[in-house]
């Protein structure tokens, strides 16, 4: 047993060390890409019925110069881990309110409202809101054309806080959905509580709505939940036109997905847009 025990720690440290290297090296690279401008904002359509675009989510990308574009379910959760999330949360902030300012001045974008995903440990920093008013300021932006997408998980942290943090930036313009919505710990007694503005239905449970009842009963139940408590609701992951018409057949009648497009770059999305805003 002990030369067992030997050999599987001979075979595993080797890599233990080779990943927690890969850990430490992406961790200094992504301090360099915060820093360095190796980071880039897409931006995934939001489709109405009749196929007006009606904003988009801000998604972001980083290319490394060694190991190429590295995805977001890789470095987010680094980031997440070693607090990156809070510098490279504000570079996200910083790209999208700069981004909303200069299609403010374009007739065929200064409608869309631009979603950006805030992570529960950076909305729980001491200055999360001087840092959304500075960056409004500082870029101009509109905050009326700002939503900030909210984990479920945000729903178990400090309620006090949650409140009067959402109360603020609510007064400021600022517009909210809650993301993954029905994955997580669903405190349903607490959501009317906060001023949202939009529930997301999960990707998870658009894959399969054709085929598997109880996503169906969830899809159901989320648009039904969002009609009595006053909020949109938008299904993202829609990735086929039958996916849209069940749907809409439930009464959601927004939607985020490859079926209409993946998350691009600002000028192939302004070249989309065109003259209509349709796609
Ligand atoms: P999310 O917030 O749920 O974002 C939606 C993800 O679904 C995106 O993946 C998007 O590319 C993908 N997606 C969109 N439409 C479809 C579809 O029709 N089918 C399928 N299969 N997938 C679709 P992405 O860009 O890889 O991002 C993954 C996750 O990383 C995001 O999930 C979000 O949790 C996180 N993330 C991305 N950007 C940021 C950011 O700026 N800040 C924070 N805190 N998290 C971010
Ligand atoms: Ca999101
Ligand atoms: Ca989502
Ligand atoms: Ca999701």
């Amino acid at each position: 047993a002990k030369i067992a025990g030997r050999n599987t720690l001979r075979i595993f440290e080797p890599g233990m060390q080779v990943s927690l290297n890969a850990r430490v090296s992406m961790e200094e690279s992504l301090v360099m890409a915060i820093e360095s401008n190796q980071l880039e904002l897409h931006y995934q359509p939001q489709i109405s019925d009749v196929n007006s675009v009606i904003g988009a989510e801000a998604l972001v990308r980083w290319n490394d110069p060694k190991s190429g574009a590295i995805p977001p379910s890789v470095f987010i959760p680094i980031a997440e881990e070693t607090g990156l999330i809070i510098p490279l949360g504000q570079w996200v902030l910083e790209a999208a309110c700069a981004q909303i300012a200069r299609w403010e001045n374009d007739p065929v974008m200064s409608h869309l409202v631009i979603a950006v995903n805030v992570s529960v440990r950076q909305f729980h920093q001491d200055d999360f809101v001087e840092q959304v008013k500075l960056t409004l300021a500082r870029t101009g932006a509109r905050a009326d054309k700002l939503k900030l997408e909210l984990t479920e998980s945000i729903l178990i942290s400090n309620a006090a806080d949650l409140q009067d943090k959402m109360n603020t930036l609510k007064a400021l313009g600022v517009s909210f959905a809650l993301d993954d919505f029905g994955t997580g710990y669903s405190a349903l007694a607490y959501l009317k509580l906060l001023p949202l503005d939009q529930l997301k239905i999960d990707r998870s449970f658009v894959r399969d709505i054709l085929i598997d009842p109880n996503d169906y009963a969830i899809a159901k139940m989320v648009v039904a939940l969002a009609e009595s408590m006053g909020l949109s609701v938008i299904a993202e992951g829609v990735e086929t036109e039958e996916q849209r018409h069940v749907l809409a057949g439930i009464g959601c009648h927004s939607y985020q997905g490859y079926l209409f497009s993946g998350p691009i770059p600002e000028d192939v999305f302004k070249k989309m847009m065109g003259q209509l805003g349709k796609i």
